[in-house]
């Protein structure tokens, strides 16, 4: 797709969903890395429900790293993975204290070391809380960009690649929210709006 296509969808989007933002509630870089951390296979809702607790809680990552295994899940019981993302919120607090002072790195590279954390969840944090140029293609955005157009990859690293080559770093924000609201609430994956989507002309979906 040429750049200039690519932004009159985005320009539409933008237009969608002015107050696209992160759904998660946050208030450090901390409870941003944990919100995300938790958020595989579950809606951004229930999460802010677990973290509420969890943070009343655990105010920092010493405090976590120090937690108990059964008490950490009986907070997280309600999520998909809570076993597992019991476990690896522990050990990601634990190394985040003796390899990072407790602080939460802004490099991708570092972030991708702490257990539970993979390329996906580093770009959100560093997009959403360091402000820098990257991209996440989560399953909101990976369809969305599919079916717009925007990449015909199915390899969320193609995907993410295509669109940083389509759009400026400056527009990564915009264009990462929009296509998740776009996704969330009106293209999803089972009976998207299409009779009332401003797309269809361009939709890649096969219709009879
Ligand atoms: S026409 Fe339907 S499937 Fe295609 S982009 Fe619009 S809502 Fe999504």
């Amino acid at each position: 797709m040429e750049k200039n296509k690519a932004y009159e969808i985005l320009n539409k989007l933008k237009e969608m969903y002015p107050d696209a933002k992160c759904e998660l509630n946050y208030s450090s870089a901390f409870e941003l890395l944990v919100a995300v951390s938790l958020s595989a296979q579950t809606t951004d809702k229930r999460v802010n429900m677990v973290t509420a607790e969890l943070f009343k809680r655990y105010k920092d990552a010493s405090e976590l790293a120090e937690a108990n295994y059964s008490d950490v899940y009986e907070i997280l019981k309600s999520l998909g993975l809570a076993t597992t993302k019991s476990q690896n919120l522990i050990a990601l607090s634990k190394k985040l204290v003796e390899v990072y002072k407790g602080k939460v790195p802004s490099t991708r590279d570092e972030l991708c070391t702490l257990p539970g954390i993979g390329r996906k969840s580093a770009n959100v944090v560093l997009l959403e809380y360091f402000k820098k140029p990257a991209l996440a293609v989560d399953t909101h955005v990976k369809r969305c960009a599919n079916r717009l157009g925007l990449s015909e990859e199915d390899d969320v690293l193609k995907i993410e690649k295509d669109l940083c080559s389509l759009f400026n770093e400056e527009d990564y924000y915009s264009l990462h929210h929009s296509l998740i609201f776009f996704g969330r609430y009106f293209c999803k994956s089972v009976n998207p709006v299409c009779d009332k989507c401003p797309f269809i002309n361009i939709c890649k979906i096969k219709r009879p």
